[in-house]
């Protein structure tokens, strides 16, 4: 059986000699894995295919489990992404939380809809801050939403320095004391990336490195996953 279907490339691995293995994020199916056939060659048609972040209309042949690449039209290659190694690290992080956070098979049209997103606002612009959206998007999504409005123990609002408690999952207030110290900037980077009405004033040049530490430790707390890109990219900033 032949189909269609819009995906984004999130891994790829050699197999053979002259093949590769890719693991797709479609828009219609979900997660799937697909052959690419004779790609390492020398000239051959589809190696575009078959490389990170490539987003593309993809024509798969489907026997039994198994599906082949036998066609793709490029939508966007996100070339930009591969000319920057903060940006490259920063990508690779936004594919590595989709890879991580999907089961196979299970359709999440709008997380693919804002990976894609995520991906051409890192081409245009701050990496950090795309990727920080992307991740806080991908956890609600995913039934890990952060509360950035108000303090797990008494629910005022979250203002001032407060305290993140990671085993619990969420963030208390200064009068409640509880957690580990989380700077001003932090929650309002978080909450600025969030959508949220955020104070401009406390943003400094760590508040992204410091939000993602903390939507890392929150990540690995809630699901034991661990994505490796992610580790590269904030050692980068
Ligand atoms: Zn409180």
């Amino acid at each position: 059986m032949l189909y269609k279907t819009d995906a984004l490339v999130l891994r790829t691995a050699d197999y053979g000699e002259n093949d590769k293995i890719v693991t797709l994020f479609s828009l219609q199916y979900g997660k799937l894995s697909a052959a690419l056939k004779g790609v390492k060659k020398a000239g051959a048609k589809l190696k575009f295919a078959a490389q990170p972040f490539c987003f593309a209309e993809y024509v798969l042949a489907r026997k039994g489990e198994h599906n082949t690449v036998t066609g793709a039209a490029l939508t966007d290659g996100f070339y930009p992404l591969r000319e920057d190694i903060g940006k490259f690290y920063a990508a690779a992080s936004l594919t590595g939380l989709c890879d991580a956070l999907l089961y196979d098979g299970i359709v999440n049209e709008e997380l693919f809809l804002r990976a894609v997103s995520g991906l051409r606002e890192m081409c245009e612009g701050a990496e950090e801050e795309a990727l920080a959206c992307f991740f806080l998007k991908a956890l609600d999504l995913s039934g890990y939403r952060l509360s950035l409005e108000s303090c797990g123990g008494c629910g005022a609002s979250l203002a001032g320095r407060v305290g993140f408690d990671l085993r619990r999952g969420c963030f208390f207030c200064g009068e409640c004391g509880q957690g580990a110290g989380v700077s001003e900037g932090t929650l309002q980077f978080l909450r600025k990336c969030a959508g949220m009405p955020f104070d401009g004033r406390f943003l400094r040049a760590d508040s992204a490195k410091r939000a993602l530490k903390l939507l890392r430790a929150y990540l690995s707390a809630e699901t034991d996953v661990r994505v490796k890109a992610l580790d590269e990219y904030i050692a980068l900033l």
